[in-house]
C-alpha cells in the first residue's frame, strides 16, 4: 500500500530546521494561546512582539503549510502545529526532571524481592534489588512534575494504562503508525539470561510469555507482559465488572510485570500462552496464540489459593 501523500514528503531535517528559531516557536505558542480562534497578521505580530513586519512575515511564511494554516481571517494552527505545542507543554523538549531511586512497596513479581522506583530521561524505571528483573516505560515530564514522590507510582501506573490502551488498539507510541503484536517466550526477548539469576527463577522464566508490539512504520519494538496487554479485552473488563470491580481502578503494579505464577506458555506447536486474572476467589484464564488472538476463555469459580486479589 502506498503511503498517504502527507507523510514522508518532506525531509525530517527540513521540518525540524523550520522550528529552530525562537520567533517561529513564539508564533506557534501565540496561536496556541488563541485557543482555536486563530489570529490576524497584526494580532500575531503584536503577540510575538516583533516590530519589523517584513522580518515577521518571513518567519511566519516558513511555518505556513505544515504548522500554520491560512484562513479567510488570518492564521491558525494545523494539527501538526498543535502537536508541537502539545509536546512543548508536555515538557518533552524543555523540562528535565529526575527523581532518584526510592523504595517501592510492590515486591518484584518475578522473585518477590524489594524494588526501587526512579525517574529520569522521561522514563520511569523499577528495579529489583535481588534479581535483574526491571521495568521501564516512557512518562512525559508534565505527568511527573507536579506530583509528590509518594504519588508517583500511582500516577505513573495510570499513565502506563494509556500506553497499553494505545498499543491495544494498534497505534505506535512514537510515530502513531500501525503496530503488530506477537507473543514469544521471554527467553527469546533477552539476549542472554544474566548469570546472577537464581536457577529456579531462570527455569521458570523460560516458561513465561512476552508480548511484542512492532511498529511497521518506524520499526520501534515495545515489549510488555501478557496481563496488561489483555487488560482491555472485553472478557477481562467484564469478569471484573461482574465482581463489582473496575479493573482500571486496580493498581497497575499488581498486574504489571512478569508474574511467573500467573502467565505461562502452554504449548510451542501450536504456540499457546495463557494468563490468569483472579477476583473474589474466581479466576479468568485467557489463552492466546502467537498473534495475541484469544483462542480460549475459561472461568473457574471459587478457586482456592486466590493469591492475586489486591487491595484497592
Ligand atoms: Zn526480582
Ligand atoms: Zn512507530
Amino acid at each position: 500500500m502506498d503511503d498517504p501523500p502527507l507523510i514522508d514528503e518532506t525531509d525530517p531535517d527540513e521540518v525540524f530546521a523550520l522550528l529552530a528559531d525562537d520567533t517561529r516557536v513564539a508564533i506557534l505558542q501565540a496561536l496556541w494561546e488563541t485557543e482555536g480562534e486563530g489570529a490576524t497578521f497584526s494580532e500575531l505580530r503584536e503577540a510575538v512582539g516583533m516590530r519589523d513586519s517584513g522580518q515577521f512575515n518571513y518567519h511566519l511564511d516558513k511555518l505556513v503549510g505544515r504548522f500554520v494554516g491560512k484562513t479567510a481571517d488570518g492564521y491558525e494552527l494545523t494539527q501538526a502545529g498543535r502537536q508541537i505545542n502539545g509536546a512543548i507543554h508536555a515538557g518533552a523538549y524543555t523540562m528535565e526532571t529526575t527523581i532518584e531511586p526510592f523504595p517501592f512497596d510492590v515486591p518484584c513479581p518475578t522473585c518477590g524481592g524489594d524494588r526501587t522506583l526512579s525517574y529520569g530521561d522521561d522514563l520511569v524505571r523499577v528495579d529489583c534489588e535481588d534479581c535483574p528483573a526491571h521495568a521501564q516505560f516512557g512518562v512525559p515530564p508534565s505527568v511527573v512534575v507536579d506530583c509528590d514522590r509518594d504519588d508517583l507510582p500511582e500516577v505513573a501506573g495510570r499513565y502506563l494504562l494509556t500506553t497499553y490502551q494505545r498499543l491495544t488498539v494498534g497505534f505506535c507510541l512514537f510515530c502513531d503508525g500501525p503496530v503488530r503484536p506477537s507473543v514469544t517466550p521471554f527467553e527469546e526477548t533477552i539476549t542472554e539470561v544474566p548469570e546472577d539469576v537464581p536457577e529456579e527463577v531462570a527455569t521458570r522464566l523460560s516458561e513465561v510469555p512476552n508480548v511484542h508490539y512492532d511498529c511497521t512504520r518506524c520499526g520501534v519494538e515495545v515489549t510488555g507482559g501478557l496481563r496488561l496487554s489483555l487488560l482491555y479485552h472485553p472478557a477481562v473488563v467484564c469478569f471484573h465488572h461482574d465482581r463489582g470491580v473496575d479493573v482500571f481502578d486496580r493498581s497497575v503494579w499488581a498486574l504489571a510485570g512478569i508474574h511467573i505464577d500467573r502467565q505461562r506458555i502452554r504449548s510451542r506447536e501450536p504456540f499457546r500462552a495463557s494468563v490468569t486474572f483472579a477476583e473474589a476467589g474466581d479466576e479468568l484464564t485467557l489463552t492466546v496464540d502467537e498473534d495475541l488472538e484469544v483462542v480460549d476463555l475459561d472461568v473457574g469459580l471459587d478457586v482456592e489459593g486466590d493469591a492475586d486479589t489486591v487491595e484497592s
